[in-house]
């Protein structure tokens, strides 16, 4: 029987890479070229410092193993790639003995398996846990400042009937704002406590992007800032709670405001059926997903800031509370969403908000009332 090895090869999930005695690639398959970021037809004859440079960690392991002969096997390391983020990829590398007395170097199998889906859903579990230890400290913080809160704002009431001049008055109203407005504070934290049930309806998604355009003017400084909409009209209607929906859009339409108000710029708000992000159901099946995205010309964000963005109180604004983004995550993932970040710095900042058409699972029989909760 005959089989057709390349084909064969090309349907493995792993990469296979293998060299010549001199380092030469003899041949690869489809999955290599992929995570090595390289036309798996131009490759075979080059060699594979000079088809990948010579700091690659491929190359590094390569050298390794014909320095010391014995294979080598490194964990999730991280490959560069042109256009994209670097992929984590399992390396194995060892040598090819060839059959009979030979004095040459023996030729080098790679083997090499794409890690970035373990490593992302590592990422979105930790991220959780996280989120809900967030929960937990914040219920926790609410509920204890809330009723001395009460306490001491009828106390300050009562002082400011009883004063009998206008600047007795005056403090006692002092307390009662600063009373309230640590109110609020609470009150946006409670949303992190778990047990917030969704009122969902059919939402068509431009009607709150829409409703955008005229908050954003109320705020301070967005005169220099153009709003670009590109909706998708076929857009379907989605399963959500627009209330929540508008608090998000809110959230992350004021941060890229706020980003491009020193320069001025242009806020495109767009929309579309996702393909390549879908969000999958609890049997791994991908769900139909729209996608908003948010894209300003801002500073765009650092990345060793990408992975505190969401924590609550984190800041870089003077007069920032740090809440908004993790608000808006707390009510995307109550959607069964996702946020995602493409930034780095100087180059603008585009967020996508993932979300699905149709809600994953029953709502009732998951969520409580905030009251339960407590
Ligand atoms: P706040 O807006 O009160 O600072 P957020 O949670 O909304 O809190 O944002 C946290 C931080 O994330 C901001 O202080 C800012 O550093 C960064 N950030 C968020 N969105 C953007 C953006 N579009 N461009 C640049 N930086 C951003
Ligand atoms: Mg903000």
């Amino acid at each position: 029987m005959h089989y057709d090895l390349q084909g064969i090869f090309d349907a493995l999930l792993e990469g296979v890479v293998i060299l010549d005695h001199a380092g030469g690639i003899e041949w690869l398959n489809s999955e290599a070229g992929r995570l090595l970021d390289v036309s798996t037809e131009l490759m075979p004859g080059k060699h594979i410092e000079s088809a990948l440079g010579d700091d690659h960690p491929v190359c590094r392991i390569v050298r390794s193993v014909r320095r010391t002969g014995r294979p080598s096997i490194h964990d999730e390391v991280d490959f560069p790639r042109r256009y994209a983020r670097p992929l984590p990829v399992d390396v194995a590398v060892s040598s090819l003995a060839e059959p009979g007395p030979d004095t040459r170097a023996p030729g080098i199998a790679i083997a090499l398996r794409d890690r970035s889906t373990a490593r992302s859903l590592r990422e979105e579990i930790s991220e959780r846990e996280r989120q809900e230890s967030y929960g937990h400290i914040a219920a926790g913080i609410a509920h204890e400042v809330k009723n001395p809160l009460g306490g001491i704002r009828g106390a300050a009431e009562l002082i400011g009937l009883q004063a009998s001049d206008e600047r007795g008055r005056k403090v006692s109203q002092l307390i009662v704002d600063e009373v309230d407005r640590i109110s609020g504070l609470v009150d946006e934290l409670m949303v992190f406590a778990r047990g917030d049930r969704l009122e969902r309806e059919s939402v068509n998604v431009h009607r709150p992007l829409d409703a955008l355009v005229d908050l954003l003017e109320l705020d301070r400084g967005t005169k220099n800032i153009r709003i670009e909409r590109v909706y998708d009209p076929s857009l379907p209607e989605i399963q959500a709670d627009p209330a929540r929906l508008q608090q998000i859009f809110l959230n992350l339409a004021r941060n890229a405001v706020q980003a491009m108000e020193e320069k001025g710029g242009t806020l495109v708000l767009s929309t579309r059926m996702t393909l390549e992000h879908r969000i999958v159901n609890a049997d791994g099946r991908p769900v139909p997903t729209v996608e908003i995205s948010f894209e300003d010309e801002g500073p765009g964000i650092p990345a060793d800031l990408h992975h505190r963005l969401s924590t609550p109180f984190f800041t870089t604004k003077r007069k920032g509370t740090g809440l908004g983004l993790s608000v808006a995550r707390h009510w995307i993932r109550r959607h069964d969403g996702r946020l995602r970040f493409t930034s780095s710095e100087g180059s603008g900042t585009r967020v996508d908000v993932d979300l699905p058409v149709h809600p994953l699972r029953p709502d009732e029989a998951t969520a409580r009332s905030p009251e339960e909760a407590r």
